[in-house]
């Protein structure tokens, strides 16, 4: 049986998060290889379906179309391009595929049609599929577990509270319906945030504390730390300490001691001492590929070479979980419904994402 808990406080994993540094790494590598071989890490390739012209006011994200960055935005992929794709990360050591769309949420269309096809697709490569979307119904979860997806990815972006502080789009509440109705289908869960953008330690253990207090917790954690984009509301967030990530994935590995835990944006910055020291203190995925949607990534040989030199290997497909069964168009239980799914619309507002919108009429 499993000894995770799901009762997590704030003030318990600020102290995990404020140990003295040495014993707060000898936890997490001790809870770490408890759960999981210390030797294997899992690599997933990121692969940007759709990008820019997203209608979302997400303070880090340069494909948000109301801000002026040099993001070039594109249509959605045909399901050819992704297999092409897909292949080559496969032949590069991913085992996991997870295509993102700058969309606020999925529309049942001919494009969500499509999505479902590389799912399907994807699976048949005998590769793990996760989609990121943004918000979804239930049905349409229904509808990609059906496709062969194996996981979906929602980040909850920070805590509670700080997340008013960087999106009025949409509220917090709405990211957790998203992840609610993945829950009801056989999908895992990938779900984490962002570290760097201006909040305190105290939203950092917040956002830990929603994480693990989901039960059953997260299959999947991504730790980002912050690229701060020009043209974004962050972009002058300086870059976050290496301390202050080993110690956030130490704490996230000791909170969630079955989760993967995934080093994701922000690696570019790290050094490789320092990413050695993350996947001691319990990181166990990376992603692969010189790009994060549309942020710089290490070269995926630069990622080999370092997993050579630590003895590192790359996990293979469906060891956490079996292989998802797929399902035809045609065979499919669950129709399009010609649903989209409700959001809250805070829609307070946040100075310095204004004032990143206005700055783009100076510039036209
Ligand atoms: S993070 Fe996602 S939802 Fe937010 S602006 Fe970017 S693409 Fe849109």
């Amino acid at each position: 049986m499993s000894n995770t808990r799901h009762n997590w406080t704030k003030e318990e994993i600020l102290d995990i998060y404020n140990k003295p540094f040495m014993e707060l790494l000898y936890e997490a590598a001790t809870v770490h290889r408890k759960y999981h071989d210390p030797n294997t890490v899992q690599v997933s390739t990121l692969l940007s379906i759709k990008t820019g012209g997203c209608p979302e006011d997400c303070g880090y994200c340069p494909q948000a179309a109301r801000y002026h960055t040099d993001v070039e935005g594109n249509d959605l992929m045909s399901v050819q391009q992704v297999k092409a794709q897909a292949l080559r990360a496969k032949a590069s050591g991913s085992s996991r595929v997870c295509m993102g769309a700058a969309w606020r949420n999925v529309k049942d269309g001919q494009e969500f049609d499509d999505v479902l096809e590389m799912v399907r697709t994807i699976n048949k490569l005998d590769m793990e599929v996760c989609c990121t979307l943004g918000m979804l119904t239930e049905n349409q979860a229904h509808r990609l577990a059906e496709a062969g997806l194996y996981a979906y990815n929602h980040n909850l972006d920070s805590s509670e509270e700080y997340y008013k502080e960087v999106i009025s789009t949409r509220g917090f509440e709405d990211r957790l319906q998203t992840i609610d109705n993945v829950r009801k289908t056989n999908v895992t869960v990938c779900s984490g945030g962002i570290i760097g953008m201006g909040e305190k330690t105290e939203d950092r253990a917040g956002m830990l504390v929603a994480l693990a207090t989901l039960n059953p917790q997260p299959e999947s954690v991504p730790i980002n730390a912050l690229v701060a984009v020009d043209g974004t509301p962050l972009e002058d967030q300086e870059p976050v300490s290496i301390w202050d990530m080993v110690r956030m994935v130490a704490t996230t590995r000791i909170v969630m001691p079955e989760t993967q835990v995934r080093l994701s944006a922000g690696r570019t910055q790290m050094s490789r001492e320092g990413q050695a020291m993350c996947f001691f203190a319990g990181a166990n995925s990376i992603f692969a590929g010189d790009k994060l949607l549309t942020t710089p990534n290490p070269d995926v040989n630069e990622d080999m070479e370092m997993f050579k030199m630590l003895g590192l290997n790359p996990q293979k497909p469906f060891i956490k979980k079996m292989q998802p069964n797929t399902v035809e168009a045609e065979d499919s239980k669950f129709q399009d419904l010609g649903e989209k799914p409700k959001w809250s619309r805070p829609e307070h507002k946040i100075e310095r994402n204004e004032e990143a919108k206005e700055k783009v009429k100076t510039l036209r």
